[in-house]
């Protein structure tokens, strides 16, 4: 066992503070990294505030882990020590499954391993995420960062990217599509790229007019403001999908409306009941799909590092020290965030 340093949410209601724990000793198969960096994925929110229920606490976020390796267990044989590597999402599954042999573990027929609040499969305990200073992990759950890539800004790759690139991939956007992005945040902004690196013609949708001179910058083709009912008007029937990360209820029906026949919907952001209800008629009349899907397994998460490495790819951080993370969580809520928060985790010393 090792000591750590972390910060964690005690209850649903309490901000986020400093908290000691342990890791659990090296196994065969693990890799004991010391954290660099980690991003601040909505989810993280929504978790240490139980927003989906099920919280279990206290509550240590974080899954865009980035950090080198300090240790490998006698087994491991991708990772020596000093590799800068990552963890994302997920930190087990049951390895042995169709959907594990298939690389996507994040549907493993037995249930995966998340990187906080999950279950270890082996001792049982409730796993503590990358808001803490260092990780052990199964090696098959660590990814290879690519020289290429700067490691800070690298980190919301490991679930912002995955997130954004894997439904755009599987839906098979290509060349001359065109694809919507809802919501201008975190993952919003890595699906602009990754949409655009696919040649595909992209459109913003937010309700912010701040960010319709920034959504340009980031390469979109064009902004829609999407509380102003003459421009949702305005792009009707022409979208071949569209990618929803707008992380609350909202209603689906005028963004259906923006999609062409056989158009896609694709829901990353949301993942609690549909309110208002969707109008069949507006999937029926035109053979419309409304889809979902989750994060990314770890042979795909590593095609986005390598993928993003190639294509120059980087995402838009901002820096944050630890101990201001309850402000940055206010500020995300409010959808200000330029465009992805990352700590840096050596605060964690001061
Ligand atoms: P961010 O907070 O970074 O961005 C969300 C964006 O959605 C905001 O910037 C804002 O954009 C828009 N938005 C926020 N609130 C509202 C609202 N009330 N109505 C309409 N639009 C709103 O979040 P993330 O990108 O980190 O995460 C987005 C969602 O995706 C979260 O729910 C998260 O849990 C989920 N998620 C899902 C994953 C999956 O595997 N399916 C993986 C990771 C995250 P604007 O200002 O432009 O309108
Ligand atoms: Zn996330
Ligand atoms: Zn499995």
């Amino acid at each position: 066992m090792a000591q750590a340093k972390g910060f964690a949410a005690q209850s649903a209601t309490s901000p986020l503070a400093p908290f000691n724990f342990e890791r659990r000793a090296l196994r065969a198969d693990d890799v004991a990294i010391e954290i660099d960096y980690c991003g601040v994925c909505h989810s993280d929110i929504h978790t240490a505030e139980n927003d989906w229920g099920g919280s279990v606490y206290p509550v240590v976020p974080g899954h865009e882990i980035i950090g080198h390796v300090t240790a490998v267990g006698s087994d491991v044989s991708r990772f020596k020590v000093g590799d800068i590597v990552g963890v994302g999402c997920l930190v087990d599954s049951c390895k042995h499954c169709s959907a594990c042999d298939d690389g996507l573990e994040q549907y493993c027929l037995n249930g995966f391993v998340g990187t906080y609040n999950g279950q270890d499969k082996i001792d049982g305990t409730i796993t503590y995420g990358g808001y803490s200073d260092s990780i052990v992990v199964h090696e098959r759950f660590v990814l290879s960062i690519p020289e290429a890539l700067d490691p800070a800004s690298a980190a919301p790759i490991l679930c912002a990217g995955i997130t954004t690139y894997s439904p755009l991939k599987h839906f098979g956007v290509k060349a001359g599509d065109k694809v919507g992005v809802l919501g201008m945040g975190g993952l919003g902004h890595m699906g602009v790229k990754f949409a655009k690196a696919m040649g595909a013609e992209v459109t913003i949708f937010t309700r912010s007019e701040s960010k319709v001179a920034e959504a340009k910058k980031q390469g979109a083709d064009h902004v829609v403001i999407s509380t102003d009912p003459e421009q949702m008007a305005a792009v009707a029937g022409t979208f071949n999908y569209l990618l929803d990360t707008i992380p609350v209820q909202h209603d689906l029906n005028p963004y259906l409306n923006c999609l062409k026949y056989d158009g896609v919907h694709i829901l990353v952001g949301l993942i609690e009941p549909m309110d208002p209800p969707v109008h069949a008629a507006n999937l029926v009349l035109k053979r419309r799909v409304i889809a979902g899907s989750l994060i990314g397994g770890l042979p795909e998460t590593q095609e986005v590092l390598d993928f993003c490495a190639e294509h120059g790819i980087t995402c838009d951080v901002e820096m944050l020290a630890m101990q201001d993370i309850n402000q940055a969580y206010e500020r995300m809520k409010k959808g200000d965030v330029k465009y992805r928060f990352v700590i840096d985790m050596a605060s964690l010393k001061n």
